[in-house]
């Protein structure tokens, strides 16, 4: 089993390497398997795209969405070629998927000038202290909506 693993992560960084040799590619890949297939993959395309949400793994999800036309990922496992950062992490929750398996860590990439460390220790910050400014307001107009949801019969949970 750990032998299809590395076969699996190797592949993620084989992705991230190709998209070294790529203008505008970031050097991130992802992939995403099921019963040992790969059904998605995804390489950085900040630049490319002008996308800051762009990131390997954040594709790989959408195309793993799109090849099972569905927006649950359970019995799937990410490989990274690094460590997922915050918004990659909290996709892979949104996702449902079951595990997540990565190469680099985010101290590594956070040598090679990405803010991954530094947005992982930003959001562990009260709203108030972090660096990027947040306010609340108008709670109860917002949460209004929300109760409407949860009374809906014909709801889609997700
Ligand atoms: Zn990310």
């Amino acid at each position: 089993m750990r032998t299809k693993k590395v076969l699996f992560i190797r592949q993620a960084i084989e992705l991230s390497q190709k998209s070294l040799s790529n203008q505008g590619l970031g050097p991130f890949g992802a992939i995403i398997v099921r019963d040992n297939q790969i059904i998605g993959q995804g390489w950085n395309q900040v630049v490319a795209c002008n996308d800051p949400t762009a990131h390997a793994e954040i594709i790989a999800i959408r195309d793993a969405c799109l090849y099972l036309a569905t927006f649950n990922l359970q019995g799937c496992t990410l490989y990274s070629s690094c460590e997922p950062c915050p918004m990659c992490l909290g996709a892979a929750y949104w996702a449902r998927l079951d595990s997540i398996v990565y190469g680099a860590t985010r101290q590594d990439a956070a040598e090679a000038g990405f803010d991954d460390e530094f947005f992982y220790q930003d959001i562990c910050s009260p709203p108030a202290a972090r660096t990027i400014h947040m306010q609340q307001d108008l709670r109860d107009e917002a949460k209004e909506v929300l109760r409407h949801w949860a009374q809906a019969s014909d709801r889609t949970r997700y």
